[in-house]
């Protein structure tokens, strides 16, 4: 098959040039604040770990204990005999911890999206989407084949704007399949690529006012805000006026998979329509029971002080950074993203510092806009004021060696 490969090289070396290609990094140990790559150890400022639980002791001994009791692989899809006790313990207890009636738990968050946004809302309906939200949710909207628009990043007057368009616009009626039209508005709590955050309160108010439902992605909050660490809606008093509570076991929670929390209606709604709930063989019990694990930490007197410490840090950090010049944007979470630009100059800082043994991820098109290229560092609750120092010191090494040094 030469012209297949030959035409798929191409291609990679059209990327590879452009500075875009992306490469796996094999890593030869757990997630930590140090990971060993090709016989180095690096110091990691690149993971969503960020209360450091996927390798905490009592979820490794849940996973294990799961596994004796229920085995490895789960058999089969939920609705067909996978839905083993793991799965539905941690509904219970995700539920519990976001104050909803129900839960429900999908193979990833990137499933959860594609899973209940396409089954929502029908082609007489509106999505409103803030301009900067994860890939799952566009993907999903975009399958979904409802009208989709798009306000500027935070911006609650385009919102407001596309509401009221919204109830302007005609009402369908009569076909078999119609019925009251409606806006779903989904967002992000905290924005996955730029650690600044949604006004909640205001979408809530906004989303009141014109009748719409709201979805919020907590992906990057759970675990990290609000009193319990249930999130950004939980900080801003807004946890119970949100329709859709969407997030992943993947990133503060330790584990891997996602979650959709709301009314009993929603969740029995979605294990009747969520094709990617339906179609889709069970997560692990293993899965589960990690992240059943990693939510009463994050619940527990330990989980306060993770969150304490990972909140210190990042303070620490930012203060750092802003002493030694870095543009910094209005950054309220556990992401920093230090935007530089053009996608070459983030791949020549990310390189110059992994020689220099810190790993931190190059961001670039299409994960933001061109041109937006930037270094994504991210705090965990076990890094220390040391390594925030470390990194500062090869961040700043980083800028000043010239580009042609990198090969
Ligand atoms: N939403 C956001 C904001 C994310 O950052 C991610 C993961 N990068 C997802 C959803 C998808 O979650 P998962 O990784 O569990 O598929």
């Amino acid at each position: 098959m030469p012209d297949f490969d030959a035409e798929l090289q191409s291609e990679l070396e059209t990327l590879a040039s452009e500075g875009l290609r992306r490469e796996l990094r094999r890593i030869d140990s757990a997630q930590s604040t140090r990971v060993e790559i090709a016989g180095r150890t690096l110091l990691n400022f690149s993971s969503n770990d960020y209360l450091g639980l996927a390798n905490h002791p009592a979820v490794k001994e849940a996973v294990i204990r799961a596994t004796e009791k229920f085995g490895a692989g789960s058999g089969a899809s939920r609705l067909i005999c996978g839905s083993l006790a793991p799965h539905h313990e941690l509904e219970e207890a995700l539920a519990a911890f976001k104050g909803t009636e129900a839960a429900l738990t999908f193979s990833s968050g990137y499933a959860a999206a594609m899973g209940t946004i396409p089954k929502l809302v029908d082609k007489n309906d509106l999505i409103i989407l803030d301009k900067l939200v994860h890939a799952s949710i566009i993907d999903a909207t975009r399958l979904s084949g409802v009208p989709f628009r798009i306000y500027k990043h935070n911006d609650l007057n385009g919102l407001e704007q596309l509401l009221k368009g919204a109830s302007r616009r005609p009402f369908v009626s009569g076909g078999p399949d119609s019925h009251l039209r409606r806006a779903l508005i989904v967002t992000e709590s905290v924005f996955s690529m730029d650690g600044d955050l949604a006004p909640l309160r205001d979408i809530v108010a906004l989303k009141e006012k014109y009748g719409a439902w709201l979805m919020v992605d907590e992906a990057h909050a759970t675990g990290l805000f609000g009193e319990t660490g249930r999130g950004l809606a939980e900080a801003c008093g807004v946890a119970d006026q949100i329709e859709v509570h969407m997030g992943t076991l993947g990133k503060a929670i330790g584990s891997a998979g996602g979650y959709i929390c709301g009314s009993r209606a929603l969740i029995d709604f979605l294990i009747n329509h969520a094709r990617s709930f339906i179609f889709s063989t069970a997560p692990i019990p293993a899965q589960s029971a990690a992240a059943e694990a990693g939510l009463k930490l994050i619940q527990s007197d330990e989980g306060r002080k993770r969150r304490g410490s990972t909140w210190m840090l990042i303070d620490r950090l930012k203060n750092e950074l802003i002493k030694t010049g870095w543009p910094l944007p209005a950054v309220q979470s556990a992401i920093i993203p230090l935007i530089v630009g053009a996608e070459t100059k983030a791949v020549h800082l990310a390189t110059s510092l992994r020689e220099n043994g810190v790993l931190v991820p190059a961001i670039r098109w299409p994960t933001v806009a061109r041109d937006k290229a930037r270094l994504r560092v991210t705090v965990t609750a076990e890094h220390t004021v040391e390594d925030i120092r470390t990194l500062v010191m090869h961040l700043d090494a980083a800028r000043e060696r010239p580009m042609a040094h990198i090969q």
